[in-house]
């Protein structure tokens, strides 16, 4: 029987160690405080930026929305994450991908102040996690996949691992963090891409498989050595005549002939999801804890 790694169970686990930081903060007369800006009205970038909204109040942080119209120019834009810079209220400073694409993405992240970057993508803490260093904010979802490995009592020293999908976003700063010394880390890591040889040969290598390439269940059964533990990154959404929706969310991975091989894996929906919202508030706590205290 292969172990499901239960990603939502993890996800409140973190958001219990959260609760006991905000409290020790608040102690100190801080609350941690993260703002969201969205542009545009993109359904799913809508969804998420609630569900971060909703989680920042239950934890009982400061949390700040800010909509924006789909023709918001990028120096107005940049402007309100300059003024969110400024604000000693605000820790953390998100704004959601992608934008339109009038938009510079580059140019904005690189306008928020590195130490309320929490969700990693500005070049200070890209490359603080390059070299190691262990004050990077660390993009979410990647620092998410690390610690359900961690959890589920998974060793990562001398395992080969196979990162499928090389983005900013999950694949290469992912890379980075297995390969790096200590807890989590001193993995072997090979990472794939679509422009990889012979992909299910060398999937077939890994210890640990993680697959993060928006593919609906592009990895089979032959992709995967018995007894290898899949993390599954991927959400995408497939039509399903038999659900009230019509559609459904399926993973990276044909979860139902993948399982059986695995020692543990991880559901879609129900495993990395959760994950990513649980370190974003990590984060956005690290970096209130960094910052000085207002005056
Ligand atoms: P992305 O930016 O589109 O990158 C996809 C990567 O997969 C690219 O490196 C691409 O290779 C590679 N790839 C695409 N097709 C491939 C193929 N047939 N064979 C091998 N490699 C292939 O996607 P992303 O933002 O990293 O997201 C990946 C998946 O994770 C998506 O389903 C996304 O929804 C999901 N995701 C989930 C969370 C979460 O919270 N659970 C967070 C972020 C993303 P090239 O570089 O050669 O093009």
């Amino acid at each position: 029987m292969s172990q499901i790694i239960d990603g939502k169970a993890i996800a409140q686990k973190i958001h219990t160690e959260s609760r006991a930081a905000i409290a020790e903060l608040a102690a100190q007369g801080r609350i941690p405080g993260l703002a969201v800006v969205l542009v545009g009205a993109d359904p799913a970038s809508m969804a998420y930026v609630r569900s971060k909204d909703k989680t920042c109040r239950e934890l009982g942080m400061h949390s700040v929305k800010h909509e924006l119209p789909a023709e918001t120019t990028q120096s107005d834009l940049i402007a309100l994450v300059q003024r969110l810079n400024a604000d000693p209220a605000i820790h953390g400073i998100l704004v959601q991908s992608p934008p339109p694409p009038h938009i510079d993405e580059r140019a904005v992240v690189e306008a928020i102040d590195p130490r309320k970057d929490v969700d990693g993508f500005h070049p200070v803490n890209v490359g603080k996690l390059a070299i190691g260093d262990a004050d990077a904010f660390v993009p979410c979802t990647p620092l998410g996949c690390q610690r359900l490995l961690i959890e589920s009592g998974v060793e990562t020293a001398g395992a080969q691992v196979v990162v499928l999908g090389r983005s900013m976003i999950v694949g290469k700063p992912l890379a980075f963090l297995l390969m790096q010394k200590g807890r989590g880390g001193d993995a072997t890591v090979t990472v794939a891409h679509s422009r990889t040889r012979n992909l299910p040969e060398i999937c077939r290598t890994a210890d640990i498989l993680i697959a993060a390439i928006g593919k609906p269940e592009f990895v089979r059964a032959d992709f995967v050595k018995e007894g290898a533990v899949v993390i599954d990154v991927g959400i995408n959404r497939v039509a399903d005549p038999t659900s009230a929706k019509g559609s459904k969310l399926v993973g990276d991975v044909a979860y139902a002939e993948v399982a059986p091989k695995c020692r543990a894996i991880t559901p879609v929906p129900g495993g990395v999801g959760p994950m990513t919202i649980a370190m974003l508030m990590a984060n956005t706590i690290a970096a209130c804890r960094r910052l000085p205290a207002a005056r």
